[in-house]
């Protein structure tokens, strides 16, 4: 742990009176717009949790023999403490935690431990998952490891939609993947929202960007637009607002939430999960780097041709125009586009084609049905895990 960590971690215990009675903060894990996270041990764990039955589950879930543990030693219990920044609303991190609450029973959704508040500062406890970071292996992650990673992603997406819930910001941090156990959970749901949300403006004092948030709970809407308050969150609010910028997370964005399409459905996960398949497939990430909303259509635009966008465009009630040249009709196909971005294309007219092999070709046969423009032709969580790719996982 550096010096800036320790001194982060210092300045989280004193804000957050008596947080290090029960934890003990570890090291500092991730940092993204909205939250920090860091690894904690839980002090008192075994305090609240019978000693003997913890490790009675643990064997059965390894089905490791008994005389393998042993039952004097106390393992420590690892937990993820997410500090979520108090310039979220008040609405945002109901959302976050009640979403979670409701999905507490999903294998493949980390689940809420608790959340603590202290002033204004929320903190949510999540089991500890480990994980490998997506930087180190998906250079070199084989297809046979493509089809189990995208398994375990749809299985938790399956669980998740099943509840109509929309987790919005699908991407590899957003995914914690476990290779050895070839299993990940889903974290992260700050964006999330239940099927058929409408879209609400809030109090004037948030931050910009959080003011058009959607909200959830339809009790709140309604109190609110009848001029209630229902939160405690200050009138004049003067803390500095927090910019929150999704950079990174633009380019996971399908179609129709480019389009601002008013209807939007739970697949628009599907379409996120296809494009980690294909920062998979090419071996680049971020695959797309978009600037803003306009800018990501055009990067779609270039795989997907005019035409294409055109077509989804109208299925949104919007039209489509760009007066850019470079921008072909049709695109091009994701065969080409792979081989281009792993460095298997020839300046030579006549060398001879070169060509995916018969598990990257099943692989985009797959790929096909996630990268589809039109949410209603879109494969579903359910549809994805009894295709033959993801089928083959086992094989
Ligand atoms: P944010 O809203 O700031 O993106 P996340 O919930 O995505 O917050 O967490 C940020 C990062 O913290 C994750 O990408 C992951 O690296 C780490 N993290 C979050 N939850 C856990 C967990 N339960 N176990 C291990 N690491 C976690
Ligand atoms: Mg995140």
């Amino acid at each position: 742990v550096d010096d800036m960590v320790a001194e982060d971690i210092e300045r989280f215990e004193n804000s957050f009176v008596g947080i290090n009675k029960r934890y003990r903060l570890i090291n500092r894990i991730g940092e993204g717009t909205f939250s920090t996270v860091y690894k904690a041990e839980d002090l008192e764990y075994y305090k609240y949790n019978n000693r003997w039955d913890v490790e009675e589950r643990e064997r059965r879930k390894w089905s490791s023999p008994a005389s393998k543990t042993k039952r004097s030693a106390r393992k420590p219990h690892y937990v993820a403490i997410k500090k979520i920044y108090v310039t979220s609303s008040p609405i945002r991190i109901f959302n976050e935690l009640e979403l979670l609450f409701d999905l507490k029973n999903s294998d493949s959704v980390c689940p809420l431990i608790t959340a603590f508040r202290h002033q204004d500062q929320v903190v949510a406890v999540l089991p500890y998952f480990q994980h490998q970071d997506f930087r180190d292996y998906y250079k070199d992650m084989k297809v046979s490891e493509m089809r189990l990673y995208m398994k375990s992603l749809f299985t938790a997406l399956r669980e998740v939609h099943k509840k109509k819930i929309l987790h919005r910001d699908v991407k590899p941090t957003n995914f914690l993947y476990n290779k050895w156990q070839t299993r990940g959970v889903l974290v992260d749901f700050g964006l999330a929202e239940r099927e058929g949300t409408e879209w609400h403006q809030c109090n004037c004092t948030l931050p910009p960007d959080e003011r058009r948030y959607r909200i959830a709970h339809s009790v709140y809407a309604q109190n609110q637009q009848a001029g209630h308050q229902t939160t405690s969150y200050p009138k004049n609010d003067s803390r500095g607002s927090r910019r929150a910028n999704r950079a990174g997370t633009r380019g996971f964005r399908a179609p129709e939430v480019l389009l601002k399409c008013t209807q939007q459905t739970t697949i628009i996960d599907m379409w996120s999960a296809g494009v980690i398949l294909l920062t998979l497939l090419t071996r680049r990430f971020p695959f797309f780097h978009s600037a803003d909303d306009i800018d990501a259509l055009l990067e779609i635009t270039t795989i997907f041709g005019r035409k294409k966008m055109k077509e989804a465009a109208l299925l949104h009630g919007q039209v489509f125009e760009t007066n850019i040249p470079s921008y072909s009709e049709h695109g091009h196909s994701l065969e080409k586009i792979i081989l281009w971005c792993t460095g298997r294309t020839d300046s030579d007219k006549n060398a001879p084609k070169k060509e995916l092999d018969e598990e990257e070709k099943e692989a985009v046969a797959f790929l096909h049905k996630l990268l589809e423009c039109d949410p209603a032709r879109r494969i579903t969580a359910d549809e994805a895990l009894r295709h033959p790719f993801i089928m083959k996982a086992y094989e």
